[in-house]
C-alpha cells in the first residue's frame, strides 16, 4: 500500500474537474465539444503528464484503501464506485484502464468489459449482464463499454427495434438511480476522440506488428456510421445526464490529458465520499495487551 494521507480537499469546488468536465444539462451538441482540449491540466503539457499522474496515486491509494477496508468491516452499508468507460474505437478506454485505475491496487478493482453478448447473456434482459457486473461493497468497478451500448451499438446497427431501444434510457436511468441510492458513486466518463484523431490512431495499429492486435477490421465499419454514432451518444449523453450519475466528458485526443483527466476524477470522487476508517470491532486496549503477553 502506499502512503497515508488525509489531505482535505474541498468536495466539487467551482475549479474541480468534475465542474469542468461535467455535462452541462440539456441538448448535447457534440460538434461543439473540443476534443482536444486541456481544461483544468496543472502542468505545461505532454512532459509533466506521467509525473502528475503519478503524483494522484498516494492519495487515490490511501482512499481507496479506506472503501475497501470498510467494505470488509461493514458491508451492509459500505460504499461502491462505478467508473464506467465509453467511447469510439480507439478513444483509449484500455489506456485509461492501464494508465490511470492502473494506480489502484487489483484487490480493489472489479473490471468488467462488455463485449458483443454471448448466447447465454441473449437469453436474459439486456441489463442482467450489467447488474452481476455491479461493485461489491467497498470495491472500485470499472465498466470498460457498459449498458449505454445497449442504445449505441445496438441503434446504430439496428439489432432491436426503435420500439425496444428508445425505452432503454429511462430504465438505464431507474437502474443508475437505484444503485446510486444504494451507496455507489457512479462516474461516467465519454472519451471524446476526433474523426481524425481516430485515422491516425487505426494507422498506427496498421504501422507495427505490436499493434496489429488492437486492429480489428469491423472497426472501420463502426466509423463509416461516424455520424450515426455520433448522434447516438449526443442521445444517450443528453437523455442519461442525471445529477445522480451525470456525463463527464474527457477530451480524448491528448492521451496524456485523458490519463490524467481519469485519475483526477478518481481522486476528487473518492475525496467526496469523505472514507474514514472502520472502527475497531474489538477492544484495542484488552488486545493490545494480549499481543504483549503473546
Ligand atoms: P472492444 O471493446 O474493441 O473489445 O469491442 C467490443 C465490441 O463489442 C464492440 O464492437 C462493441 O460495439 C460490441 N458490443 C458491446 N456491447 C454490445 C451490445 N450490447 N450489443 C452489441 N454489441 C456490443
Ligand atoms: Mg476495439
Amino acid at each position: 500500500m502506499a502512503a497515508k494521507s488525509t489531505s482535505k480537499t474541498p468536495r466539487r469546488t467551482n475549479q474541480s474537474l468534475s465542474h469542468l468536465l461535467r455535462l452541462p444539462a440539456g441538448r448535447v451538441d457534440l460538434s461543439r465539444l473540443d476534443t482536444a482540449a486541456t481544461h483544468g491540466y496543472p502542468g505545461k503539457g505532454k512532459d509533466d503528464a506521467a509525473a502528475l499522474t503519478a503524483a494522484l496515486a498516494p492519495q487515490i491509494s490511501d482512499l481507496q484503501e479506506r472503501l475497501f477496508a470498510n467494505g470488509r468491516a461493514a458491508p451492509d452499508t459500505a460504499k461502491r464506485v462505478l467508473v464506467l468507460l465509453q467511447g469510439m474505437d480507439t478513444s483509449g478506454k484500455g489506456g485509461v484502464i492501464r494508465h490511470a485505475m492502473g494506480m489502484v491496487d487489483p484487490q480493489g478493482i472489479q473490471l468488467t468489459s462488455f463485449k458483443a453478448p454471448t448466447v447465454e447473456e441473449r437469453q436474459h434482459h439486456y441489463l442482467w449482464r450489467i447488474e452481476k457486473a455491479l461493485p461489491s461493497p467497498g470495491m472500485i468497478g470499472i465498466f470498460d463499454r457498459s449498458q449505454y451500448e445497449d442504445v449505441l451499438v445496438v441503434r446504430v446497427e439496428q439489432l432491436v427495434p426503435v420500439s425496444e431501444w428508445s425505452k432503454r434510457y429511462d430504465e438505464i436511468n431507474a437502474l443508475e438511480k437505484q444503485i446510486t441510492d444504494e451507496g455507489t458513486t457512479v462516474i461516467k466518463c465519454f472519451l471524446n476522440v476526433s474523426f481524425e484523431e481516430q485515422k491516425a490512431r487505426l494507422a498506427a495499429r496498421l504501422a507495427s506488428p505490436d499493434k496489429y492486435w488492437k486492429y480489428n477490421p469491423k472497426d472501420i465499419d463502426a466509423r463509416a456510421k461516424w455520424p450515426a454514432y455520433q448522434q447516438a451518444y449526443a442521445d444517450a449523453l443528453e437523455r442519461c445526464n442525471t445529477d445522480y450519475a451525470p456525463w463527464f466528458v474527457i477530451p480524448a485526443d491528448r492521451k496524456w490529458y485523458r490519463n490524467w483527466a481519469v485519475a483526477q476524477l478518481l481522486r476528487e470522487h473518492l475525496v467526496g465520499m469523505d472514507l474514514g476508517w472502520p472502527e475497531a470491532t474489538f477492544d484495542v486496549a484488552a488486545e493490545k495487551a494480549r499481543v504483549a503477553k503473546a
